[in-house]
């Protein structure tokens, strides 16, 4: 594997189908790690590339450590040999946007490589209602996975805007929904669990659950010292 989290024995595929699952992942959840495996299985992709975000500079909330989301990201991917983990947007200083990912790894990625960012119903909304949606559709075409509480009915609305600013490119085209088990789990709520003392157990993958624990971040008494 590489810097770019690119797995060695695949990198060189021609016409590699590479997905990238961008998020806080603070923590990493089941829920993330089934939309990413159905995405996989769907879309018959070589990999999944897990992209957990940077610090924000000014620290809106209290979000654990870049270093530390990181880690449990790679834990919980580690059993499956098409999940690696990506150190790019952690290792910049400043916010990565999704088109800023997105050509960085068209730049490393081998020729022919066709990629697939994949989200969530609400993150979908998010990022193409955001920056350079146009472009972040060019470079890849996106699998938004249905998640309990959000729905997608905003999204026709959203591609249709877009076709005014695509040239040769049909939004609607470049965005798949993708069906996924309804699992109403999120980082918020592992998080809030965690505050009130109770377990996350089989909400997280078991090493993510000893990490947490032994860490001490997201627990109401602060992490440990030393
Ligand atoms: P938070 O509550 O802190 O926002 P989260 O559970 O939404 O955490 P993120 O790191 O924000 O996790 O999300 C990373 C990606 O995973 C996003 O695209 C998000 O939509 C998707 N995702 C998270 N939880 C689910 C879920 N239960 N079902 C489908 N997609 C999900
Ligand atoms: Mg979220």
């Amino acid at each position: 594997m590489d810097q770019d989290g690119l797995i060695s024995g695949l990198r060189d595929l021609p016409g590699l189908r590479l997905g990238i699952m961008g998020g806080a992942f603070d923590p990493i959840h089941i829920a993330h790690l089934v939309t990413a495996q159905e995405a996989l299985a769907e879309f018959n992709l070589d990999q999944v590339l897990f992209m957990p975000a940077g610090d924000p500079p000014h620290k809106s909330r209290k979000m654990a450590p870049a270093e530390f989301r990181y880690l449990l990201t790679e834990v919980a991917t580690a059993g499956n040999p098409r999940f690696s983990v990506s150190r790019y947007e952690i290792s910049r200083e400043e916010v990565s946007y999704t088109v800023d990912t997105l050509e960085h790894l068209a730049g490393v990625v081998p020729p022919g490589t066709e990629m697939f960012f994949i989200t969530g119903a609400d993150a979908v909304l998010d990022i193409l209602g955001w920056k350079d949606p146009a472009r972040v559709l060019e470079l890849s075409t996106f699998i938004a996975a249905t998640r309990p509480g959000y729905d997608l009915s905003r999204l026709a609305g959203l591609l249709e805007k877009l076709r005014s600013t695509t040239v040769g490119l049909v939004p609607e085209a470049r965005v798949k929904i993708l069906e996924v088990p309804a699992l109403s789990i999120s980082s918020s709520m592992i998080r809030e669990r965690l505050m009130a003392g109770k377990t996350v157990r089989y909400l997280v993958p078991d090493p993510v659950a000893y990490l947490i624990e032994k860490s001490g971040y997201y627990a109401a008494t602060g992490p440990a010292s030393g």
